[in-house]
């Protein structure tokens, strides 16, 4: 260890242990969200009220919608539990200056500081 002179935006171990149980959560969350679609997906006993099948396919519209971001949502924690793992949680993954605590904390899955995130979104390749 080269110093134990912690920078402010370092996050305490204590900082960790919070947000991993906050990721945790989501993920169970995300989690839910993915069997639920499983559910509705399933075949029904009871169709064929022609105005039900209507409304239930725009539902479906929404928790496609919905299942894409959980899964996304689900990949993107466990990418972040996985750098906790490695100890370089809370980093940029492109520039590896750490993330300001108040990003991780509004996004504990946050892959790219702020300036980066920026510039990812502007390249589009
Ligand atoms: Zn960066």
């Amino acid at each position: 260890m080269p110093t134990k002179k912690n920078n402010k935006e370092t996050l305490t171990a204590t900082e960790l242990k919070e947000i991993k149980k906050h990721l945790l959560q989501l993920k169970e969350e995300a989690m839910a969200r993915l069997k639920d679609k499983k559910t509705m997906d399933m075949p029904e006993a009871e169709v064929g009220d022609p105005i039900d099948d209507a409304s239930r396919s725009i539902d479906k519209e929404i928790l496609f919608e919905l299942s894409g971001n959980a899964h996304n949502t689900i990949e993107q924690i466990e990418a972040a539990l996985c750098k906790m793992d490695k100890g370089i949680y809370g980093r940029c993954e492109y520039c590896r200056q750490p993330i300001p605590k108040k990003r991780i904390k509004a996004l504990p899955f946050a892959r790219y500081c702020v300036n980066c995130q920026h510039s990812n979104e502007h390249r589009h390749d």
